[in-house]
């Protein structure tokens, strides 16, 4: 079977590998259907590992199967299921797991596509627990997004921000996936949403998705832009995953007791900050990580109520891969880049 494995920084080659052997206990075998893209892919395409990692390393950390096999003692799934995958290769034993909150799991194997071989390849023998099944309504490219690009999102405003309706909160780079996942989630529960695009032709794509101010980072500071909107207020969550170049100008878009919640640091991981403002206007700053598998589960349900929809920027199969990191390294994406493996 096929296989898509970074060789070395950069270089990404689709090789030849045995097919999985019949699942374990507790095992199934999926059939691969799609993969959708993040920028830990782009990180590991690039060779930015800060952590042990042997190569080659089949890549994909989000994506979407069909329950070909199952193993002894798994009663959960049937054949030919469509489930969404946990990306991470959680204990299941620890307390956190044991209280479904897998990301915080004290003894995770890593996370596959980063650590351990991803989902891009045609099929994989996974635990049956880390598979959340698809409600009828969810495609293959809805259960691939719903770990990452939706789950993620989930964690980050609900479980951690606990963003509720009619605040307002500011959503970073409205065109990236989970972005785009972010201003419809917060919109669906009745918040007002500021969002940032890099271009003019994303402002009306982020219009559409719900967002109530567009503002493009490039022409004006948004920092400010935030304080005019508010009328010198701030906002009452900021939504981070950009780092170095937006950090200060989010705890100053924050009002007195604002919340700010990141999962990522594309620009960069070091930054220095005002502690001053950090305490006498009370911020509150949350780091996130991946999800709870209900996390996924609520955004399947999301989307199967149409409440919410994956944002597509392109589908490509195993030969438009390099393109498509290139793309996503040049941010000139609107969503999500969708390989279709299966
Ligand atoms: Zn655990």
């Amino acid at each position: 079977m096929r296989a898509l494995q970074l060789i070395e920084d950069r270089r990404l080659e689709l090789v030849d590998v045995a097919p999985p052997p019949p699942p374990a206990v507790g095992e199934v075998t999926l059939r691969i259907k799609a993969v959708a893209l993040n920028h830990i892919d782009v990180w590991g395409w690039r060779g930015m590992a800060f952590a042990k990692r042997k190569l080659p390393l089949t890549v994909g950390a989000e994506a979407s199967g069909e329950v070909e096999a199952i193993g002894p003692g798994v009663s959960n799934l049937v054949p030919g299921q469509l489930v969404s995958i946990y990306g991470a290769r959680t204990c299941g034993l620890c307390r956190a797991c044991r209280e479904k909150r897998d990301n915080l799991c004290e003894h995770v194997g890593g996370v596959h596509g980063f650590h351990l071989d991803g989902f891009a390849q045609e099929k994989i023998n996974l635990p049956a627990r880390l598979l959340v099944p698809a409600p009828p309504g969810v495609d293959a490219i809805g259960a691939a997004v719903a770990p990452v690009t939706f789950g993620t999102v989930e964690h980050m405003l609900f479980d951690n921000a606990k963003l509720e309706p009619g605040e307002t909160i500011l959503v970073h780079a409205g065109g990236s996936g989970i972005g785009s996942a972010a201003i419809q989630l917060a919109k669906k529960i009745g918040c007002t949403v500021i969002t940032t695009v890099g271009s003019n032709d994303k402002i009306e794509k982020a219009k559409a998705l719900g967002a109530d101010h567009v503002i493009n980072y490039r022409e004006d500071r948004f920092e400010g832009v935030v304080r005019k909107i508010t009328r010198k207020k701030g906002v009452d969550v900021v939504f981070e995953h950009v780092g170095k170049d937006t950090w200060a100008g989010s705890m100053f878009s924050l009002k007195r007791g604002g919340r700010l919640v990141t999962c990522g640091s594309t620009s960069g991981v070091s930054t220095e900050m005002n502690l001053m403002m950090l305490f006498q206007q009370q911020l509150k700053l949350l780091g996130s990580f991946g999800c709870r598998m209900e996390n996924m589960a609520n955004a399947m349900q999301k989307m199967a109520a149409g409440l919410v929809a994956p944002v597509i920027d392109t589908e490509v199969g195993f030969d438009g891969i390099d393109a498509a990191l290139k793309r996503m390294e040049g941010r000139d994406v609107f969503g999500k880049i969708i390989l279709r493996v299966g």
